[in-house]
């Protein structure tokens, strides 16, 4: 392609724009004159796939992607419009990368632009050029040399050393799955196998995804202490504009030798991409849950296959696809059965019955007692309850009103410290009403627990403790929720209330208890993957305990359950810590209803002012295409019909075959779009929330 436009003056760019309107449109290209004072010493380079150029869009200027170029364009020549400019400061895209969108574009039944445009840094798209050189000149100055030999390294057990030389052997597409319990070392055997990679060329790359970065500063942390002779960039949703361009182009231009970062990072350029690793794989953050819906650890794995590189899904609590896959061998299962700290052993789990224990201020005395002798002994409890605020609905005993959002399913969750009602899901908000707004009455009552209850209930019992609370209220501020973490790491809580937030990533070297509250209620969900979900959130709060090692004579670390449900074979797999047991049940369960990941799911939603038109469309499309071997259930209202006055439903499609599906898909796709209806609708493969 390039030898062919070597002379040429001008040509035919096909780029792909961000716009749901079309794969890519057609530009001319002209070569610009020279200008009078260069005269013809200085050769104007030519556009080339993987560039970016900026073109006149109706009455807009977007800047897109090349994906084509050409002779010929069926566009007359007089709608034809010209390029405006050839961004060529910054080293094309490369065709591997264009392959990755077009894949996500293709799976996930979005135009290619869609895709690939919104991947790439804003100030890439929109800055100034003079913005970008600047950039670059900065890189430009940073380790001209690199050493990627790994400071010291700690010894492994036999466990973890025979999972790093598996991954380390690999030189061609090798998904495994790293299987171990909290605690049992599965970051050293990430970063080994990462030091191991580096070594084999002066220019690997090694990709590693985490659910979060703010929650887990410690494996950040790790990397730069053992790699200090090489850059390391992070790419997150969290950082400001221009530290993104500068990170994003150091892993473009392949200074960064490893780029650790969130879902979005699975887009990035990567020249020299050679090892991909996802923490915590089954972990739901991985999923977009707006725009395109794409499954960040589902595109590692396609990526590391084009590629022909080792992908490394690291979980105490896999997936239950991943899972599968392992079983059938598609995947390689490496297991550390061991916790890596010597002599550091799994907690205990215990049930309490709630039937049996009426709780005080929500807390079973045996919790309490509990609670009590770690304040004795001088250790740390975490108590676990994923449902922030004060409670979840305020309610006047004399009528029966219960506060909900007027604009939502969904009830108004009372926060006491600022005397607000708030809705979680729309954001609207008020006073707490001094009298029912119904009848009067002035007596209000709080029904249920949020942590901002349990905290003041903590603080009644234990008034010489000093509980602390983390959640997404009390960590709103930039910053705020490191500072909070290493207020625990100190040493200078005795309690910690806090939501999933606390589950995730740290080790806490002098917690031996953990209670969970109120877990019961992901028991009984519509939602068929929420006691998947819980028994990972479970087990990943109760390996918060007891990580390091006993101390002589010490005690073994606790996790004691409140449950209604003491039988529940969820809690008897937590207690035998058996996932094996627990996932291969689920499995057959899945496998005998013919549900995921036994069957390919897609999910049309719609949302309209009123339910009604919403549900009219999806009838529409139900009957609107032809569809062998596909079944397509009735349209329902979603769980949570209401969203901001808005009124939402959805239809799920499936199908025992992914090609047939994705066949059905396409066309599908075209014929909605053609169906005239006032609603907003959008299709999402593989969804997580049915
Ligand atoms: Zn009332
Ligand atoms: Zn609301």
């Amino acid at each position: 392609m390039k030898v062919y436009i070597k002379f040429v003056e001008h040509c035919i760019l096909k780029i792909a724009l961000d716009t749901p309107l079309d794969t890519f449109f057609d530009y001319r290209w002209l070569k610009p004159a020279p200008a009078p004072e260069n005269g013809a010493a200085e050769a104007t380079p030519l556009p080339q796939i993987g560039q970016l150029a900026l073109v006149p869009f109706g009455r807009q200027e977007l800047m897109g992607l090349i994906v084509g170029i050409s002779e010929h364009t069926d566009v007359p020549a007089a709608k034809l419009k010209d390029v405006l400019a050839v961004r060529t400061q910054v080293a094309p895209l490369s065709e591997h990368w264009l392959a990755l969108c077009r894949f996500a574009a293709d799976y996930y039944q979005r135009p290619l632009g869609e895709v690939a445009v919104p991947a790439l840094p804003r100030n890439l798209r929109t800055g100034k050029p003079t913005l970008l050189e600047r950039h670059l000149k900065k890189l430009a100055k940073l380790l001209p040399t690199q050493d990627a030999s790994p400071n010291p390294e700690p010894a492994l057990n036999p466990a973890q050393q025979e999972a790093v030389d598996a991954i380390a052997a690999a030189h061609t597409f090798a998904p495994h799955l790293l299987y171990g319990v909290t605690g049992s070392g599965k970051t050293e055997v990430y970063l080994q196998a990462a030091a191991r990679i580096l070594a084999q060329s002066n220019e690997a790359q090694v990709l590693i995804l985490v659910p979060e970065i703010n929650l887990t500063p410690q494996l950040e942390n790790n990397l730069r202490l053992r790699f200090s002779g090489i850059q390391i960039a992070t790419l997150h949703s969290g950082m400001a504009e221009g530290e993104r361009l500068q990170h994003w182009l150091a892993a473009h231009l392949g200074q960064a030798r490893i780029v650790l970062g969130t879902r979005l990072a699975i887009l990035a350029s990567l020249p020299h991409l050679k090892m991909i690793v996802i923490d915590e794989e089954h972990d739901p953050s991985y999923k977009q849950q707006e725009g395109l819906r794409y499954s960040a650890r589902d595109l590692a794995v396609w990526r590391a296959h084009q590629l022909a590189i080792p992908v490394v899904l690291g979980s105490a609590t896999p997936s239950l696809e991943t899972w599968q896959h392992a079983k059938v061998g598609r995947y390689r299962k490496l297991e550390l059965r061991e916790r890596a700290v010597k002599d550091a052993v799994l907690p205990v789990v215990r049930v309490i019955n709630l039937e049996h224990e009426k709780p005080k201020e929500g807390l079973t005395t045996p919790l309490i007692n509990a609670i009590r002798k770690r304040l004795e002994r001088g250790e740390q409890s975490l108590l676990f309850l994923n449902r922030r605020g004060y409670a979840p609905v305020i309610a006047c005993d004399a009528c029966g009103w219960i506060s909900n959002c007027t604009r939502c399913t969904a009830h108004l969750v009372m926060h006491k410290l600022d005397h607000r009602l708030r809705c979680h899901h729309c954001g609207f908000e008020q006073r707490i009403p001094r009298n029912c707004p119904t009848c009067g009455n002035i007596d209000l009552q709080p029904l249920g627990r949020g942590t901002q209850r349990m905290e003041e209930g903590l603080q009644l019992i234990f008034p010489e403790a000093r509980v602390f609370r983390i959640d997404a209220d009390s960590t709103r501020r930039k910053g705020s929720a490191e500072a909070a973490f290493d207020t625990v790491h100190r040493g200078e809580v005795d309690i910690l209330i806090g939501t999933q937030m606390v589950a995730k990533g740290h080790d806490f070297k002098n917690l031996t208890l953990v209670g969970a509250l109120n877990p019961d209620s992901a028991l009984f969900s519509q939602d068929y993957r929420a006691s998947e979900r819980l028994f990972a959130q479970l087990m990943q709060v109760a390996g918060r305990a007891g990580r390091a090692a006993q101390k002589e004579g010490g005690n073994i670390s606790e996790v004691l359950i409140q449950t209604r449900y003491p039988d529940h074979p969820l809690y008897h797999a937590l207690m035998a810590h058996d996932y094996d047991r627990f996932a291969n049940d689920l499995l057959e369960e899945r496998q005998q209803a013919s549900m995921p990941p036994f069957i390919y799911q897609a999910l049309l939603r719609a949302e309209a002012k009123e339910l009604q038109t919403a549900l009219d469309f999806l009838h529409q499309a139900a009957v609107c295409t032809a569809h062998a071997g596909i079944t397509i259930n009735d349209p329902i209202p979603m769980t949570m019909t209401r969203v901001a006055n808005v009124d939402r439903a959805q239809l799920l499609v499936e199908s025992v075959s992914r090609p047939a599906l994705q066949a059905f898909l396409k066309e599908w796709i075209a014929t909605l779009r053609g169906l005239k209806s006032r609603v907003k609708w959008g299709v999402e493969i593989d969804p997580m929330d049915i």
